[in-house]
């Protein structure tokens, strides 16, 4: 990307854990862009989630360093660990812009989250402050997940260089739909695997069964 601008992608979740759900959407968005980061963030205290999460913040900060560690061009911020209260996307996004000034910031977000996100703290602030991207879900097709509230105008039907729906969203920032091969793997399946005394594998990173393991994460019941 020389002589361009920078353009970093900001994946935010609870990551309770990381699961290859994640790491592949990570690595599609990463190549088929392109982008020059990708930086995953988890959330220390979800203000959305109906519990709080499982494990620590610090755990799952390891198990998502862990997955990615040596994958050039991703890594893991610590930013919502640092800061105190809940963890709000506007802050973390305004603080990687504060970092990278100039850079191109694009959020991504899954299709539950987006639709939902009119309850999210100062959403419209939010969707002003950079550009998105829907990650698909099983069984959730894009536009189901428009929230009724936000006007959305089509645009495209390229995103960079993935085949996929672009559109405007209010204020002028774009939400790119992009077509990605969507695995159907979520934390909270994995956590139930582990209290079934089930295999994880193929469904999270080796590194990041053997962190549930040797720590002996989510063996109890799940609260909420
Ligand atoms: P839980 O099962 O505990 O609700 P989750 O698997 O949805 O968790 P999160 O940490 O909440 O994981 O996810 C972070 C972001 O990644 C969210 O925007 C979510 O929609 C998205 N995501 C999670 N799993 C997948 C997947 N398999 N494919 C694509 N996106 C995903």
């Amino acid at each position: 990307m020389e002589g361009r601008s920078r353009r970093i992608a900001i994946f935010g979740g609870t990551f309770d854990p990381f699961h290859n759900g994640h790491l592949r959407m990570a690595l599609e968005v990463k190549e088929g862009l392109p982008l020059t980061d990708l930086f995953l963030v988890p959330s220390a205290r979800p203000p959305h989630k109906p519990s709080r999460p499982m494990a620590t913040a610090e755990d799952r900060f390891a198990m998502a360093s862990a997955a990615v560690a040596g994958i050039e061009g991703i890594s893991v911020l610590d930013i919502e660990l640092r800061n105190e209260g809940p963890s709000y996307s506007l802050l973390t996004v305004l603080e990687v812009s504060e970092g990278n000034p100039g850079a191109d910031l694009l959020f991504l977000i899954g299709a539950d989250a987006f639709a939902e996100i009119a309850t999210w703290h100062r959403y419209r602030d939010l969707l002003a402050a950079c550009d998105f991207l829907l990650l698909p879900r099983p069984g959730v097709a894009p536009e189901m997940s428009f929230p009724p509230e936000i006007r959305i105008e089509p645009e495209g039907n390229r995103c960079y260089n993935l085949p996929g729906c672009s559109y405007r969203l209010p204020g002028g920032r774009r939400l790119l739909c992009p077509v990605l091969p969507v695995l159907d793997i979520s934390s909270r399946s994995i956590r139930e695997k582990v209290r079934g005394g089930r295999s994880l594998r193929g469904l999270v990173p080796s590194e990041v069964e053997r962190h549930i393991t040797d720590h002996g994460l989510y063996r109890g019941e799940e609260r909420g």
